[in-house]
């Protein structure tokens, strides 16, 4: 029996580099299947630099957010737990499990590979909808024990699918052609390819400046004929709600869920 059991599909985040905005991604495609009315899991296996708890202003030392071993595996914590709606947005991540926020993850590849193992088959998810996947950015050892782990399931060809995130400057856009091989190699189906900080839209004028290059996710995405999904702006409030701790803030959810960005990911 494995945490895995109860889960209809999951959708792996990935970026070809760091900071291009692929937890963000990650937390909005959660965000916006908990709004569709789906029971999400949200499973940050970015060892070394794992963000996903402080986007929600998840805080391990509350008492809210211990995670237990039983012996049906761990439990994710309930971030909505206090809302009328709880228990249909559940989170674990490597943050959960070290005993201080700043400790360094200074591990080698085979003590990796059994922490993603443990992060994947030992969380007691319960039923989902959907789990998504928030992965560090590359292909390095935990990608590769993630499709390792999730390809021996059963109905790994049906469930599995991956996003993949760039900014629009073709030095991220040519780390992002390594992802499309990777998905190509494992069993992972392309949702397709989200153009983050793609220009920013002025909250005086709305209009919108591109701050870097322009189209190249757009090109990419002809080349490798996947779907292109889109293109993020950089949105201050987006910011601003992240680095607080959507919990953290008044109408939090209300607020991100009604962002520009979001309104993107309500047909993924
Ligand atoms: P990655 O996971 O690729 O390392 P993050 O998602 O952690 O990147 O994003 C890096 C920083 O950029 C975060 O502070 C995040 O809030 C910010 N950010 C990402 N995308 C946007 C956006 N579209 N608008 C505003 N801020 C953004």
């Amino acid at each position: 029996m494995s945490g895995l059991d109860k889960i209809k599909r999951i959708i792996v985040v990935l970026s070809g580099k760091g900071g291009v905005g692929k937890s963000t991604v990650t937390t909005q495609v959660a965000l916006s299947l908990y709004n569709s009315g789906y029971r999400v899991g949200l499973l940050d296996v970015d060892l070394c630099g794992p963000s996903i708890p402080k986007m929600f202003g998840v805080d391990k030392n509350s008492k809210e957010s211990v995670v237990y071993e039983t012996p049906e595996g761990m439990t994710p914590v309930d971030v909505f737990a206090t809302s009328s709606d709880s228990s249909r947005f559940k989170l674990m991540s490597m943050a959960l499990l070290l005993d201080s926020e700043n400790d360094a993850v200074i591990w080698r590849g085979p003590r990796k590979v059994a922490m993603i193992q443990r992060l994947l088959t030992g969380v007691k998810w319960g039923e989902l909808d959907y789990l998504i996947i928030d992965t560090p950015p590359g292909t390095s050892d935990e990608h590769i024990a993630v499709m390792t782990v999730l390809k021996q399931h059963e109905h790994a060809k049906e469930f599995l699918r991956a996003i993949l995130v760039t900014t629009p400057q073709m030095l991220s856009i040519n780390d992002v052609r390594r992802e499309i091989t990777f998905c190509h190699k494992t069993a992972f189906h392309i949702i397709g390819l989200i153009e983050n900080m793609s220009g920013y839209v002025c909250p005086h004028c709305s209009e919108c400046t591109n701050i870097f290059a322009q189209g190249g996710g757009t090109l990419l995405a002809e080349q490798y004929s996947i779907p292109f999904l889109g293109r993020l702006p950089i949105d201050n409030r987006l910011n601003t709600i992240l680095d607080q701790g959507i919990t953290k803030v008044d109408n939090g959810l209300e607020t991100i869920s009604e962002t520009e960005t979001m309104k993107l990911f309500k047909n993924i």
